[in-house]
């Protein structure tokens, strides 16, 4: 009868993603039991060749490609997987540390640079909101009274007695340091140099 040695490195990429601070507490990578539940309702996969239950075993696999495969730019963080987990693995979770991984190697600038927008908000009014540049297509899905809504909102929130929501500029200008200091700016300039 073999016996199945297992090595320090067997489950390396495992471990790198139990470990990493992105995954929840009690993420059961290691538990996959490849039921395919995470597939059956995972609607990209109905579109495209990402197959969530697949992206786990080449992650039981130690299959570092996984890292510079272009399947993990499709998946859009639904969550569906999450939740149907029978062993509470996330393969959403993965995918979005497996996209860290791929960006520290300065892989999957493409994919995220339409998306630079909303980075840009956060440095332009320290929080996060809609780049004006997908305001027409929203417009397209919801109609013009989505538009209507945020021209008139600081208005409403007024007569609601709410606060602006804006920031103070001297709150921007903090959330500015931080994102300096953190490496935001810094990453959001080389994705920006790439895009062009
Ligand atoms: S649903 Fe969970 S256990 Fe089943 S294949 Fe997907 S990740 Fe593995
Ligand atoms: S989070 Fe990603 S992998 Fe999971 S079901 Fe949604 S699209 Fe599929």
């Amino acid at each position: 009868m073999k016996t199945l040695k297992l090595g320090e490195n067997t489950f390396k990429l495992a471990w790198s993603i139990i470990k990493d601070l992105k995954a929840s507490e009690y993420i059961g990578v290691l538990k996959c039991i490849q039921c395919g539940m995470c597939t059956s309702v995972c609607p990209a996969a109905r579109h495209t060749d990402l197959d969530p239950r697949v992206i786990s075993k080449r992650v039981l696999d130690n299959d570092e490609n996984l890292i510079s495969d272009d399947l993990i730019w499709n998946c859009f963080y639904c969550y569906s997987c999450h939740s149907v987990c029978p062993v509470n693995n996330s393969v959403c979770e993965i995918n979005q540390i497996l996209r860290q991984k791929a960006i520290k190697k300065g892989n999957g600038i493409p994919e995220i640079a339409p998306f630079s927008n909303y980075a840009e908000n956060f440095l332009e009014f320290g929080l996060g909101s809609i780049p004006i540049n997908f305001f027409d297509e929203l417009v397209q899905d919801i109609g013009e009274d989505w538009l209507q809504l945020k021209v008139d909102l600081e208005d409403i929130r007024a007569e609601l007695g709410l606060a602006p929501l804006t920031l103070p500029e001297e709150d921007v200008q903090d959330i500015n340091k931080i994102l300096e200091k953190t490496g935001f700016k810094n990453r959001l300039g080389k994705i920006k140099r790439v895009k062009g």
